[in-house]
């Protein structure tokens, strides 16, 4: 049996209280979980620490199988635990390509095994992401992976009736198709945001109405099936006023926003520094407040990190070569609080709402993303608002360091990380798998 009393900290940030967890659920709460603990319970001092639900991310990519030298499940899991999440979605964008049950059943196996976190594969929505045929979408999510999210992110399923045809297979099952929504004919050769730093620069421009008409069409399209979709990486103000629209006429759209979409702009690409080439694109100061705002009243429902490992040789050289992506799970926390929270945009319970309740709730996850309530499962975190650090990427536990944050001062630490109540991280430090959940060896 184990016992776990967290003492004197503030559940979403509101009044402080002891939880008890025992084997893996939230046993008692308050005054109880002191007097049920008994002496065998190991006592953390919680004082002066946010509790939120274990965070939830719907699009991580964790690189395997294929391209381990950027991430491994082991690797990317053991990074989200010290982030703060005890659930990760793992993108489709493998080698070979996550779009049969076989190659689901895998990654969610091997990140059972891991013990970190959660993993749940996201499907490819087309054969090998090429945009062609659909995918075995009923095996998927009949498999032992149970897979509810359908994206073929990375790209876009720009087809129009083979993302008709998606939308409506989804529902037999009440899956969701995560759309990357990127007009490929308007973003050929694509480098950074269309506008005037592109110009200065002479960087061919990723024009917004490229990501807009695309979820204007998917909103329309999701509204002729009656099916979800959700839209992944939003990042321009045009893309905010168009989810807006859809939801005020009853639409099942749901939307997400990366952490760096919510701190960065374009400006960054004046440095030719290749660590600030993602897609989609760093946009513009007036969409970046757009988008903080979005968030902040429901209209974007959810944080997703998009943390995108990789190797130094495809981030190292020309802008125009590099690959585009950044690392985020161990700084999407400490971004949310600077860019949310500090300035008075959100609360503790939203973080909560937005990194943990949404993404479980779109993804169909049932254990996680839950109240902190008596009986509920005990995936917590534990986070000291007032600390302060530094990102130093040689610190991360992800195998890569192309994270945009490097040299910068953020808020926030994740102090602890319970996964069915056990941690997984404890005073910061990431604990052994085996010794964290028990899982076999591997
Ligand atoms: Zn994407």
């Amino acid at each position: 049996m184990t016992r776990y009393l967290l003492r004197g900290g503030a559940p979403l940030g509101a009044e402080r209280t002891d939880l008890l967890l025992i084997d893996g659920r939230i046993a008692a709460l308050g005054a109880d979980a002191a007097r049920e603990a008994g002496a065998e319970a190991r006592v953390v001092d919680a004082e002066g620490l946010v509790v939120l639900p274990g965070l939830v991310d719907l699009h991580t990519h964790l690189r395997e199988p294929g391209k381990e030298e950027a991430e491994t499940i082991t690797s990317g899991t053991r990074a989200a635990a010290l982030g703060g999440f005890t659930a990760v979605h793992a993108m489709a964008n493998t080698s070979p390509v996550a779009d049969t049950a076989g190659v689901v059943e895998q990654v969610w196996r091997i990140g059972r095994e891991a013990g970190w976190a959660d993993v749940f594969p996201v499907g490819a929505v087309t054969v090998g992401l090429e945009g062609t045929r659909l995918a075995e979408l009923g095996a998927m999510a009949n498999s032992e992976a149970r897979v509810r999210v359908f994206s073929d992110d990375g790209h876009c399923v720009w087809d129009p009736v083979l993302m008709r045809r998606a939308l409506e297979y989804v529902k037999a099952f009440d899956g969701v198709v995560a759309q990357h929504a990127q007009e490929p004919r308007l973003t050929e050769g694509a480098q950074m945001n269309e506008g005037v730093v592109s110009a200065e620069l002479g960087l061919t421009g990723w024009p917004a109405v490229a990501e807009e008409s695309i979820i204007a069409r998917d909103v329309l399209l999701a509204d002729h099936v009656g099916s979800r979709v959700h839209i992944c990486h939003l990042s321009t103000a045009g893309s905010v006023e168009i989810v807006r629209w859809a939801k005020s006429r009853g639409i099942a759209v749901t939307a997400e926003v990366t952490p760096h979409h919510l701190l960065l702009t374009e400006e960054l690409a004046r440095s030719y520094d290749p660590v600030y080439k993602v897609n989609p694109p760093l946009r513009t100061e007036e969409d970046v407040l757009a988008l903080r705002a979005a968030l902040a009243d429901g209209t974007i429902d959810i944080v997703a990190t998009d943390h995108a490992p990789h190797p130094r040789e495809d981030k190292d050289c020309e802008w125009q070569q590099a690959a585009f992506g950044m690392t985020g799970l161990e700084t999407a926390l400490p971004v949310i609080i600077d860019t949310m929270v500090d300035p008075g945009l959100m609360t503790f319970a939203d973080v909560a709402r937005v990194l943990s309740t949404k993404p479980a709730e779109i993804g169909r996850v049932t254990d996680h993303g839950r109240p902190l309530a008596v009986g509920e499962p005990a995936n917590l975190t534990l986070i000291d608002p007032a600390a302060r650090r530094d990102v130093v990427p040689a610190e991360h536990a992800t195998l890569s360091d192309n994270s945009p944050f490097a040299g910068r001062t953020l808020p926030g630490r994740v102090v602890a990380t319970f996964l069915r109540g056990r941690p997984t991280v404890l005073d910061g430090q990431a604990m052994t798998p085996t010794a964290a959940n028990g899982a076999t060896t591997k």
